[in-house]
């Protein structure tokens, strides 16, 4: 996501790019994942839908499971949910007609086509729980479908509705990533993007009752056409960490191709629309030159009613409507396409380690601009009023709070969304400016391209990118980060 605060706050580097290699080969390396076939049938009028989700899993652990677990991201938006789901701040820019709640219910669950009790844990039933027959062994895989049914609420979010568009984001059951013998059962969060998934293939349809609704979602678009009396869009995606929609009824869509790769803008208003999807197009080359190639044959960039800056998932971008300097603007689109490399192809745990998803992701924009001149934005600019404006915070809090803790921590350990944001976006861009200034440009360059290379298609941790920084320097890189990420570092 990208939390907004001007464009000045903005960071990074930059290099010289190397000839492009081989693309990775998506259909081969997605063979044995886990698949979701999902179908909706969405009332545009009411905003309700009935749902089904047909998932083929596949155990990746090395563990027998006895069960299943899945996040059930909606019950965060229901009337019952003590949890806000942005900050209390936010509430009237995500509520413009004031409070509004989804429904969530989950109908029935079957395991290979046998009914089975729907169970739930955590602390908002937000967690589905599947008891399995038998233990599951690697590699092994089980079929469970998964039948429910929800209303999106009048939010202006990941999942909600406002003027222009249907914004369908994690509002489908999803299998909790498994790590060190458990299920990861975070809950949702009003500060930053609170997931964490596993790479698996998708094919989805949307069956609409108005044809006048055009389509964005993750994947390519395999078909459109009308089925018994609905209008129905099919999407596949494989190799993917999630999945995504936005619809409305005042789509305009303009594409360019770069290297095979179909850009698409989605929008409703914007003068600017060609430097918009051009501005993705950039990006896409930029960080393919940088990091690593853009394997995948689509990418779509979807203006939308969202109250922050923007917002990732694989293959498509949320862009906030309510941006109104064209600077900003692009700044969200490159920022969010950089998320395609850190979270979508790199998984990491946004959850816990805030700043290995968004800091990365925001230092990588400032490696664009350096080589994308014609954006008008220097290097040596955005770190100096990324500088001035966390001094600035760092002053400001501590008069009012006495002792401010700037360590970068999870999205749950921050009291306020200011202080998540400046410790983890604009101090993140410092950590990896200095880290920058202190192994040189080859060396931060390499490291990342080495990062990308070792992890991608799975989830990182911390320390795989700090190896890949100390093999391409040489030095040891713990202490650096450590009083980086301890909030030990002062900054002046
Ligand atoms: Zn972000």
């Amino acid at each position: 996501m990208k939390k907004y605060i001007s464009i000045l706050l903005i960071l990074i580097i930059g290099l010289a790019c190397v000839a492009c290699k081989k693309k990775d080969n998506i259909n081969e390396i997605s063979k044995n994942l886990s698949n979701y076939e999902i179908s909706l049938d969405l009332n545009t009028e009411t905003k309700s839908s009935t749902a089904i989700l047909n998932l083929d899993y596949i155990n990746k652990t090395n563990d027998a499971l006895s069960e299943l677990k899945f996040h059930l991201y909606p019950q965060f938006f229901k009337e019952d949910a003590t949890k806000l789901v942005v900050s209390s701040t936010k509430l009237n820019d995500a509520y413009p007609n004031g409070m509004s709640y989804a429904e969530f219910e989950v109908d029935r669950v079957k395991i290979e086509n046998k009914d089975v009790n729907v169970q739930y844990s955590g602390n908002y039933n937000d967690i589905l729980v599947v008891k399995l027959f038998n233990n599951l062994m690697l590699n092994n895989r089980v079929n469970i479908s998964i039948e429910f049914n929800f209303t999106l609420p009048n939010c202006e979010h990941r999942f909600g509705y406002g003027d222009n568009t249907i914004n369908l984001a994690n509002f489908y059951p999803i299998v909790c990533v498994y790590e060190n013998g458990e299920f990861d059962e975070s809950e949702y969060n009003p500060n930053g993007d609170p997931f964490y998934s596993d790479m698996a293939n998708y094919e989805v349809k949307v069956n609409l009752d108005n044809n006048k609704f055009v389509v964005a979602g993750t994947g390519e678009k395999t078909d459109v056409k009308k089925v018994d009396g609905k209008y129905q869009t099919s999407f596949k995606a494989n190799l993917v960490r999630d999945f995504a929609l936005v619809i409305s009824d005042k789509f305009n869509v303009i594409s360019k191709k770069t290297n095979n790769i179909n850009v698409e803008y989605y929008y409703f208003s914007d003068e600017n629309a060609n430097k918009s999807l051009q501005a993705g197009v950039d990006a896409i080359k930029t960080f393919s030159n940088l990091f690593g190639e853009y394997p995948y044959s689509s990418f779509s960039i979807v203006k939308t009613d969202f109250i922050y800056g923007g917002m990732e998932y694989p293959n498509l971008i949320m862009v906030s409507a309510d941006i109104d300097n064209i600077d900003d603007y692009m700044n969200v689109i490159i920022h969010e396409t950089a998320h395609q490399w850190w979270y979508a192809m790199v998984g990491n745990d946004e959850y816990t380690y805030p700043w290995l998803d968004e800091a990365l992701t925001e230092y990588s924009c400032l490696l664009f601009y350096d080589n994308n001149k014609g954006y008008n934005l220097t290097h040596s600019q955005m770190i100096n009023a990324s500088k001035s404006n966390y001094t600035l915070f760092v002053t400001v809090y501590q008069d009012v709070l006495g002792n401010l803790d700037t360590s970068m921590r999870a999205v749950n350990e921050y009291a306020t969304e200011p202080e998540y944001t400046y410790c983890i976006y604009v101090k993140g861009v410092l950590m990896f400016e200095s880290l920058y200034q202190l192994i040189g440009e080859k060396n931060f360059i390499s490291g990342l391209k080495t990062y990308f290379n070792e992890n991608k298609y799975t989830n990182a941790n911390p320390n795989d990118l700090i190896t890949a920084f100390e093999k391409e320097c040489g030095n040891e890189l713990d202490n650096f980060f450590d009083s980086w990420i301890e909030g030990k570092v002062i900054i002046r």
